[in-house]
């Protein structure tokens, strides 16, 4: 890995400090001539290609990782990798921007929020639509504004923003609540279930009673395990008794988010009940969420999520798909076999990650 400082206008009585952690994505692309494709750029050339970051009045050191991915290819061993470096620099910065591919980048801020336990500093993950070296970039704005975000302090000198947060054009979002919904627009993430932390305009306006409070007297401390013998199974109309079944018989399966319809509701087919009662008494934890962008699981409502409730499906709630997912490796990597504590856990919120 690579450090890299940049020299801004902090001066000793501006102490504060952002680490920055660049892990690639289409932020820091630009266009090889020589190649006619698009190439990671130089990090150390981030002042002459962002200049006004010389006028910041916070010091900025960038860690540039050895290998730079295209989100497509983050793994649970690289949100591990990710939490460590954190872990291992938590005293010496004040805070930390991660620029990441918008792909998986609320898988990464949902998983990084579980794995932070008492978390007291911001972690802001940001990325862009267009490249760097693009005329049209909103790499620019995404990262100086998600730095400036980074770095607020409130009246008592504290961080503005301790928690795991995405900042994406103009809306800073609480990281187990985004979401990816646009691949051409700008406005990439969202979070339908949770109000804004921030909206980012001429000033930048902190929704404070949303934002996690400061866990002061608590010890930071970060998770180490995560287990993915999980899988995201979205119902559909027309799926087969063989599929489903061979989706719940894979060797080693421990949790499984169902994404259902609506308000948490599935076909009532002898079949379809059949194979998921099978699946929780050999102990596979189900986890229904909706498939909606919006609204809850209400389990029991209609009788099509009825049969769910009474099967012992933990509701979801209005969690998202990717803080389940990130949540389940996260609960069965701290509680292995401990099926009861995870089912209860799952139902809480830990994070702030669902109502
Ligand atoms: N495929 C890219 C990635 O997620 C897309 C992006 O960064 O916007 O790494």
């Amino acid at each position: 890995m690579k450090l890299i400082t940049v020299d801004t206008a902090a001066s000793a009585h501006s102490p504060v400090s952002v680490l920055v952690i660049y892990t690639g994505g289409t932020f820091g692309m630009v266009y090889d001539r020589r190649l006619e494709t698009l190439v990671p750029f130089n990090f150390e050339q981030i002042l002459d290609r962002i200049p006004e970051l010389a006028r910041l009045r916070f010091s900025i050191s960038v860690l540039v990782l050895d290998e730079l991915l295209d989100s497509s290819n983050m793994q649970p061993e690289h949100w591990l990798h990710l939490s460590q470096i954190i872990a291992e620099r938590y005293d010496q910065y004040d805070s930390f921007v991660i620029v990441h591919g918008t792909d998986t980048m609320a898988y990464t801020a949902s998983a990084l929020s579980f794995l932070f336990e008492n978390l007291n500093k911001p972690v802001i993950l940001t990325g862009a639509q267009l490249p760097i070296g693009a005329a049209r970039t909103d790499a620019v704005e995404n990262f100086i504004t998600a730095l400036e975000i980074a770095a607020a302090r409130d009246e008592y000198n504290q961080p503005m923003v301790p928690e795991v947060a995405i900042y994406f054009h103009s809306l800073l979002l609480r990281g187990n609540r985004a979401r990816k919904q646009e691949s051409s627009q700008f406005n990439a993430f969202q979070s339908e279930n949770y109000p804004l932390l921030a909206e980012a305009g001429v000033t930048i306006d902190y929704n404070r009673p949303y934002i996690r409070s400061y866990q002061s007297d608590q010890p930071f401390r970060v998770h180490q395990k995560l287990d993915s013998n999980v899988v995201i199974l979205k119902i559909f109309p027309g799926i087969s008794a063989s599929v489903l079944h061979s989706i719940l018989s894979i060797e080693n399966l421990k949790g499984v988010v169902l994404e259902t319809y609506g308000a948490g509701n599935a076909p009532t087919a002898p079949w379809f009940l059949e194979a998921l009662q099978k699946a929780t008494e050999r102990g596979v934890i189900l986890l229904n969420v909706s498939q909606c962008m919006g609204g809850k699981v209400m389990q029991g409502r209609y009788q099509t999520s009825k049969y769910l409730n009474d099967m012992g499906l933990v509701s979801g709630a209005d969690l998202t798909s990717e803080a389940a997912v990130t949540k389940l490796m996260f609960l069965l990597g701290q509680y292995g076999d401990d099926i009861e504590r995870i089912r209860k856990e799952l139902s809480e919120s830990l994070r702030g990650e669902l109502s």
